[in-house]
């Protein structure tokens, strides 16, 4: 171990059971974003974290006000020729019902099992923590940072961040960098550390099929008009085929095709499709052909109905033509599908498919951008010599099916590439009661922050 590697550690060492004493501070504070008597919460959190970004000697810092809960930002950027990183996390948490299924109260922090177990322990105010903590220790121990950081921490992130972008689009001088690292991601199965490479975007729309203006009796009325029950049903037929391939013409235009390295990322990560079946209560894992469980929920578009519904829907028989039936549909995105064009080619889909003698209307509900940093991009090529030098092993690369709006807003406002770098175990149940953040994932992630800063500094710029 090199000597100022030595002085952190030792640094960290001392400072142990104070660093946890302030993550349980900050567990304490209620701030779930998505109900108003918990906004002064909210605000109790951020002020939380300007104070801790101010006493380690981060400047610039300002409780910023947005149209939802305020923002976090503080930079220090006295590494003269260094890379500038934008460091994103958020400190508002989700709701914690239902209370009664948790061991303890969501509020108050408990340590079991080599485990804090509270709201927010692990989403994300963990790893919102852990880059305060490893700041605080490398200017603590070296009297500067290797590289310059702009932090911004968010409280709407529960909320799809609903008001970060206007914020990224008015502050963007101020914002400028050669990176963003968020860290709201996790390890792969298994507690196996892995760096998040994708995440697929959104498209969210509704179907209306419309008939009558009223219920019609289907005896009197049966054989002679359009049931729009049974035209939703035919529509949503046309949009995907059996075998799980979507059938809306150009639907895959801009799908960028994985690479035989891409597969054998897929491949080298450790899944079984029969535990995954069992685990599930599936009867058969399905989906689109010549691609395996793990590149359909990664790398491939979807398309899902998310909920169905119209005309009688109580218990025993009613002979009725529903007057209307409604649907509403999402497509997962990957690189690079754009929403609003994946909107379109449905919409026109739906309208050419739709059976005569109802009304379709499509109602755009909103999307978000997928997003892709390639595996051997230096930043991401850095994290992965960060994380091997501090968990003892090579990450493994994931791609998340879900979504992170701010991510592409980072891309598309902000035209920085993204580092996933995150630290919770899989079995962190977030968003679910016993919400919990194994603490050797918390120390030892420290340790991989600080050594990431390390990592970068030594790139050619
Ligand atoms: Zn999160």
């Amino acid at each position: 171990m090199t000597a100022t590697a030595d002085a952190l550690e030792t640094y960290l060492d001392a400072n142990h059971d104070r660093r946890l004493a302030s993550y349980e501070e900050f567990l304490r504070i209620p701030s779930v974003s998505a109900l108003p008597e918990h906004a002064d919460d909210c605000r109790r959190a951020a002020e939380f974290l300007a104070g801790e970004l101010r006493t380690i000697g981060v400047e610039h810092v300002d409780v910023a006000e947005t149209r939802g809960h305020p923002l976090v930002y503080g930079d220090w950027l006295k590494a003269e020729g260094a890379p500038t990183v934008l460091v994103y996390g958020h400190y508002d948490v989700q709701p914690p019902d239902p209370i009664d299924e948790w061991v303890k109260a969501p509020f108050e922090p408990l340590i079991r099992d080599g485990r804090m177990l509270a709201r927010g322990a692990a989403d994300d105010k963990a790893q919102v923590h852990m880059h305060v903590r490893a700041t605080e220790a490398i200017l603590a121990t070296r009297g500067r940072l290797p590289v310059n950081l702009k932090f911004l921490f968010e409280g709407d992130e529960e909320m799809s961040s609903a008001h970060l972008d206007q914020w990224l689009e008015e502050n963007r001088a101020r914002l400028g960098a050669d990176l963003a690292v968020i860290s709201d991601t996790g390890f792969f199965e298994g507690n196996l550390p892995a760096v998040t490479i994708g995440l697929r975007g959104i498209s969210y729309f509704q179907v209306d099929v419309l008939g009558t203006a009223v219920d019609l009796h289907s005896g009197v009325f049966g054989g002679a008009v359009q049931n729009p029950a049974n035209a939703l049903a035919h529509i949503i037929a046309a949009l995907k085929g059996t075998n799980g391939r979507i059938l809306v013409p150009g639907f895959y235009d801009d799908v960028v095709p994985l690479s035989d390295r891409d597969r054998e990322a897929f491949a080298a990560l450790p899944f079984e499709d029969e535990a995954y079946r069992a685990e599930h209560g599936l009867s058969a894992p399905v989906g689109e052909p010549g691609y395996t469980t793990l590149e359909r929920r990664g790398a491939r578009p979807t398309l899902d109905v998310n909920g169905i519904w119209g005309g009688f829907q109580g218990e025993g028989s009613k002979t009725i033509i529903p007057a209307s039936a409604h649907a509403k549909i999402s497509c997962r995105l990957v690189v690079n599908q754009r929403p609003e064009r994946i909107y379109e080619l449905v919409r026109e889909h739906i309208l050419r498919v739709a059976p005569e003698g109802c009304r379709v209307e499509i109602t755009n509900l909103g999307g978000g951008l997928p997003s892709l940093t390639p595996m051997d991009h230096p930043a991401t090529q850095a994290a992965v010599r960060a994380i091997e030098a501090t968990f003892g092993r090579q990450p493994l690369f994931i791609r998340e099916g879900g979504s992170i709006p701010v991510c592409a807003s980072f891309e598309s406002i902000l035209g920085l590439p993204v580092v996933l770098l995150g630290f919770a175990n899989p079995d962190c149940n977030a968003h679910a009661p016993n919400e919990s953040m194994i603490l050797a994932n918390y120390e030892t992630g420290i340790r991989t922050i600080a050594r990431y800063w390390d990592e970068l500094a030594t790139l050619p710029r």
